[in-house]
């Protein structure tokens, strides 16, 4: 995998970077990961590194500082997209992908048809992270990287929990331990600590959550009116669908929130049995079998019955089976 990489750098002076809009934890510490390594490993090529607002908590990681949150007008040799399915999901960075002279994505959505000129798609990959850690190899290390991988890694492996952690996961957890890094300092700073509004949000998603489809599903909706109440981002939501996906004997779980637009930006989340990727994509959004996103128009009630409308058949089919 190393190849691919020295393979495609060659005799190139300019490499954008980026990954997909409202970054998470995979999409910022691959980015920053790479971007660090390109930056110490050919101070030649002139590297950029692209994404909407960094959330705070990632602010800890070497090359945040150096994230470019704006297009420019610039035609790159090779433009690299990171932990996105689909090139809609580069947001702003999505010109500067198309206009370049070629192009990479490493990913691990299930969803990836292979947009890029050369694709690295890993469905079966715990993290975006992981890959960038095949690639570039333990020896192409150091501290720093390491860091935003590690962060990358465990924050789509629900720290090293999720069904997507393999042994190659650990094994390379284990070469980016080896570099000295704090695990303990880093996961608590960007994974469980959470501002006061944060829980005060996710309690009040918790509270006014409801179930459907005979318990099998959980669903809990933010409206806009709620977020200004407690002052909270869109990244200030982060977790919720998973605390609410832990209920007891719920299969799929479901959570909205209310964008600017009006539209509302679901997360699905599935406990193995339901296949929410394709649920997401039928919708036009994508993801993962357990983990998948989409945003859709309408009212909350549409929204949701929509989504159920391709939820149920996946649940009853196997209570079918059962009986
Ligand atoms: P989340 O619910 O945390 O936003 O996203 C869960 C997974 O689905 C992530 O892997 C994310 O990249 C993907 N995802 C979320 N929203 C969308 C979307 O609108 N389109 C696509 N293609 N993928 C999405
Ligand atoms: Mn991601
Ligand atoms: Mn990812």
């Amino acid at each position: 995998m190393k190849k691919l990489l020295q393979e495609i750098l060659k005799e190139k002076k300019t490499v954008g970077i980026a990954g997909h809009v409202r970054p998470d934890g995979d999409c910022v510490g691959s980015c920053v990961g790479l971007y660090l390594y390109l930056t110490r490993e050919y101070p030649e090529i002139k590297t950029d590194v692209y994404l909407e607002e960094v959330p705070a908590q990632f602010l800890v990681l070497k090359g945040t500082d150096q994230v470019k949150n704006q297009a420019v007008d610039q035609v790159y040799d090779l433009f690299i997209s990171l932990d996105c399915g689909s090139p809609d999901r580069l947001g702003f960075a999505e010109e500067m992908f198309r206009n370049a002279k070629t192009t990479l994505c490493v990913d691990h959505h299930i969803s990836n048809l292979g947009y890029a000129r050369e694709n690295y798609v890993v469905p079966d990959a715990s993290s975006t992270s992981e890959l960038i850690c095949r690639m570039i190899g333990s020896e192409g290390l150091d501290r720093e990287i390491a860091e935003a991988l590690y962060v990358g890694i465990a924050h789509d492996t629900g720290v090293f929990l999720y069904s997507c952690t393999s042994p190659e996961t650990m094994e390379v957890a284990a070469d980016l331990l080896r570099t000295g890094l704090d695990a303990n300092a880093l996961i608590d700073h960007t994974y469980y600590s959470k501002t006061y509004i944060q829980q005060q949000i996710l309690g009040r998603a918790l509270l006014e959550s409801m179930f459907l489809l005979d318990k099998k599903c959980i669903v809990s909706v933010i409206t806009k009116k709620v977020m200004n109440f407690y002052g909270a981002k869109a990244s200030d939501l982060e977790g919720i669908v998973s605390q609410l996906r832990n209920t007891t004997g719920v299969e799929v779980a479901i959570f909205l929130h209310e964008l600017d637009s009006g539209e509302f930006k679901v997360s699905l989340r599935s406990n193995g049995l339901v296949d929410v990727s394709s649920v997401a994509q039928y919708f036009g959004g994508g993801g993962h079998v357990r983990a998948a996103g989409v945003t859709m128009q309408g009212s909350v009630h549409d929204v949701i019955n929509n989504l159920l409308r391709k939820i149920a058949p996946q649940i009853t089919e196997e209570d079918g089976e059962k009986a």
